[in-house]
């Protein structure tokens, strides 16, 4: 039997958006994942903390969020841990617990080319495959000469039989690809339209609390 293919995606998720979703989407089909788990960073060490939601109310969006697709899951593993978010530390815990799945950590190229401030990041890039998205043209030669320097082999090629470590890098077209979650809470804070960019429901647990209202 084949083993499982578990996409990783760690955001903050402050607030899910269509990007992440379309993200997982395009992923999931391309790189034919049984599933992606979204990983809901709780305390994430490199993101200002102050004015974040709780992660159990970052979590609860998720959850609305990814309800009408059964291959991408919501992931808590991280908020039930104690301390700082850390991915090399998740990354352990889900390969101890199922040493035959295939993991692929997914992230955006620009999240990538910080990779350098994650612990033990050098670890992290050896212990899963990695996806990385090229979300602006100029990215690609930056990343490409960066996993030179890590001696990470990397392709295009998704189907290649090598173990870890590999880099895929990946591109596809999408409204988007553009859109962060620092927009959307800019947006709120201005009293505009977010219609176009979070789903409905994620949209409903916002207004309900009035979240992002201000800026
Ligand atoms: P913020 O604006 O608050 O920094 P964000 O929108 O970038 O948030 P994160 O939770 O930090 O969202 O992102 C989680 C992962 O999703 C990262 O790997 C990031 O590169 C990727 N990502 C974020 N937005 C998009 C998008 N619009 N399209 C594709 N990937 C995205």
């Amino acid at each position: 039997m084949n083993p499982t293919k578990t996409g990783l995606l760690g955001g903050t998720f402050n607030p899910v958006h269509r990007g992440h979703i379309d993200l997982g989407l395009k992923i999931q089909a391309a790189f034919g994942l049984d599933r992606i788990l979204y990983i809901l960073s709780a305390r994430p060490p490199h993101k200002k903390r102050q004015a974040m939601p709780a992660a159990e109310l970052r979590l609860a969006m998720l959850e609305a969020a990814l309800r009408p697709h059964p291959r991408l899951v919501p992931c808590d593993l991280e908020l039930r841990r104690r301390g700082d978010s850390w991915t090399i530390d998740t990354i352990r815990e889900l390969k101890a617990a199922s040493p035959l799945e295939r993991f692929y950590f997914i992230t955006g190229s620009e999240g990538f080319l910080k990779i350098r401030t994650w612990k033990d990041y050098r670890r992290v890039l050896r212990e899963v495959y990695f996806i990385i998205v090229l979300r602006r043209s100029g990215h690609r030669a930056r990343v490409e000469h960066m996993l030179r320097e890590e001696g990470i082999p990397f392709g295009r090629e998704h189907d290649d039989p090598r173990p870890p470590p590999a880099a895929f890098l990946h591109t596809y077209t999408s409204d988007y690809l553009e859109l962060s979650a620092t927009d959307i809470r800019k947006k709120r804070s201005h009293g505009q339209d977010i219609s176009p960019y979070v789903e409905q429901n994620v949209q409903k647990i916002m207004e309900e609390i009035k979240l992002y209202e201000e800026g």
